[in-house]
């Protein structure tokens, strides 16, 4: 019998990982580019997230996308963790090596940084302070990667303040700490405004903070991408500011992934959007 090269194998885990939009994307990619290869969502619990990382590699699996509530588990689980991942505290992208090892990354700060070069090409980390709004695994991304490029000034209000203040303490002073009942005195003279919680998604209450200190031209973005135009965006958008939804870097997170697993970087272009909306 011929010994047929194994059809490689990629997913997503999470729990629940029903409203990922990453298997439409990735599907759509691998049929755009011709790609023998699969990529499904894995739905899997906490208790057998260990064990189900040894058994996918055997199984065929040559990586997969983490998303809630294991981003933070798997980096325990690795046995690579890459300095951008280990300093997010979090990792999305997951590689099975040749050589049996888990290789964790995080590449949301990249996502959100080239959706930034995408759709705001003007707006640049020297343009003045960022008001990023919460504090969780995507704040942290968005904020190492604010960092990275020189933004000067960062404000940041979580609900829970001790996990902003726990970030400002991990990533130092130019993260400044406000209260979240104050948090709309953030918006005073900042060039960009990220609502990185989940407020505003399908499901949930909206994102309401007043917005009289907004800026017109102040470039606001919305990592919440279910549904593309949050209630945040509209009001934002309605007071002049230039708008940016998070589909984008959801679209740039998986790039690098894709790249690893099928050996072939995929364009995250209009098609791309229209593909992931359309399905
Ligand atoms: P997470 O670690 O669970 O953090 C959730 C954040 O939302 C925390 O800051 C939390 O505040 C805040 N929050 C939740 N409910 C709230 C409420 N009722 N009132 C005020 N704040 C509330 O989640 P994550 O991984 O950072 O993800 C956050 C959002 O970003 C999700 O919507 C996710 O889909 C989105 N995201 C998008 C992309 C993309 O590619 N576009 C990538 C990553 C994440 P507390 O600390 O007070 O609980």
């Amino acid at each position: 019998m011929t010994d047929l090269p194994r059809i490689p194998l990629a997913g997503v885990i999470g729990h629940p990982v029903a409203h990922s939009r990453s298997p439409a994307l990735h599907g759509y990619w691998l049929r755009r580019y011709g790609i023998k290869g699969h990529y499904i969502p894995l739905d899997i619990g906490q208790a057998d997230l260990k064990e189900a990382l040894h058994a996918m590699p055997k199984l065929g699996f040559v990586g997969v996308n983490v998303t809630i509530p294991h981003k933070e588990t798997v980096l325990a689980l690795a046995d690579v963790v890459t300095d951008r991942a280990a300093l997010i505290g979090a990792a999305n992208t997951l590689i099975f090596r040749k050589d049996g090892l888990i290789h964790a990354d995080n590449t949301d700060g990249a996502g959100f940084m080239a959706n930034l070069r995408q759709y705001a090409p003007h707006w640049t980390a020297q343009s003045g302070p960022a008001a990023v709004f919460g504090a969780g695994g995507a704040a942290r991304a968005v904020i190492v990667a604010l960092i990275e490029v020189g933004c000067p000034e960062i404000r940041l209000a979580n609900r829970t303040r001790p996990r902003a203040e726990s970030l400002r303490n991990d990533f130092g002073t130019k993260l400044q700490v406000y209260d979240w009942v104050q948090a709309a005195n953030m918006l005073e003279g900042a060039a960009l405004v990220v609502n990185t919680t989940s407020l505003g998604m399908t499901g949930k209450p909206d994102f309401r903070v007043p917005l009289d200190a907004l800026q017109p031209g102040t470039l606001v973005i919305d990592l919440v991408y279910t549904p593309l135009a949050t209630q945040f965006l509209i009001e934002a958008q309605d007071r002049g500011a230039h708008i940016v939804d998070g589909l984008g870097m959801l679209l740039h997170q998986a790039a690098p992934g894709f790249e690893r697993w099928f050996n072939h970087r995929p364009e995250v272009d209009d098609a791309t959007r229209a593909a992931v909306l359309g399905a």
